[in-house]
């Protein structure tokens, strides 16, 4: 298997529209998108378009749904990683598929590189979890922040990368020139809430009771890909009644499932720690 089919270069059909709720976080990105568009207009007047962008909020909030949507818009490609992807036992490995993606993302520009979950290779050095693969992570860190330093403001690649976790990132990684932007991508409060359920509730057929300002309501809390995930089982639901559309209560036993996920979730992560 050859490392390329690790990265999606595909171009994206993801846009803004898709991403519901985030306005201000949009409004942000929509700059990166002017930078990938158009970035002989900010160079030629001497302008340093910015490298790194950090997109900071909790788990299924939508940060890779927005870096997709930033490079849909744009429409360059867009190559992912998981920053799991870069830990491994083996010396070496990490840090060559850090300089394999970048030299790839170097020919396909402009384009995107998303790192999700930087976390997995960006923790402070000296701070690690795992011993043994300390060295190992903090060769693939040191090898990330010299591709990002190796390469100029003008070349077209801009590196999103998505973390829940900023307070135990290595500062070297928020340095000028590095991640020196941040992003926060937030929870929706209950008007986001409203409008992410309107994109979700689109491909299902629902009947006329259902109100997504209602589901805001009966859905503190709850990050974007819980109400994705509340949209598809309450049609599971219908569907297993045989019922010819979605129903009001459907929703609200689908809730609850969810509801039922999180807690199992978090009796799992209490257990560990
Ligand atoms: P993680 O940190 O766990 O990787 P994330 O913040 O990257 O999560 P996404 O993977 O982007 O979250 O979100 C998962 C799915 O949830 C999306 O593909 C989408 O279906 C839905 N979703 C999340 N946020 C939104 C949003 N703001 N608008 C519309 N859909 C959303």
């Amino acid at each position: 298997k050859s490392k390329a089919q690790m990265f999606d270069a595909n171009h994206v059909k993801v846009t803004f529209k898709d991403v519901a709720g985030l306005d201000e976080a949009k409004e942000e990105v929509e700059e990166i998108v002017d930078f990938l568009k158009n970035s002989k207009k900010y160079t030629d007047l001497g302008g340093k378009i910015p490298k790194g962008v950090l997109l900071v909020g909790p788990p299924g909030t939508g940060k890779t749904l927005l870096a997709k949507a930033v490079a849909g818009e744009a429409g360059v490609p867009f190559f992912s990683m998981s920053g799991s992807d870069f830990v491994e036992m083996f010396v070496g490995v990490g840090a060559a598929r850090v300089r394999d993606l970048f030299k790839q993302a170097k020919e396909k520009a402009p384009c995107i590189i998303f790192i999700d979950e930087i976390d997995a290779i960006g923790r402070s050095r000296g701070k690690g979890s795992m011993p043994g693969s300390n060295d190992e992570r903090e060769n693939t860190l040191n090898s990330l922040l010299v591709e990002m330093d190796g390469f100029g403001t003008d070349s077209g690649v801009i590196i999103l990368a998505a973390t829940n976790r900023p307070d135990v990132l290595d500062s070297a990684l928020m340095r000028a020139g590095r991640f020196d932007r941040q992003i926060s991508v937030d929870k929706p409060d209950i008007n986001g809430r409203e409008q992410i359920f309107n994109v979700h509730l689109k491909p299902i057929k629902v009947s006329k009771d259902v109100n997504a300002k209602e589901l805001a309501t009966q859905t503190p809390g709850f990050a974007g890909a819980e109400l994705a995930n509340v949209c598809n089982e309450a049609a599971l639901i219908a569907a297993r009644n045989n019922k010819p559309a979605v129903e009001m209560d459907d929703f609200m036993a689908a809730i609850d499932r969810v509801i039922g996920g999180l807690e199992k979730k978090n009796k799992i992560i209490s257990k560990e720690e």
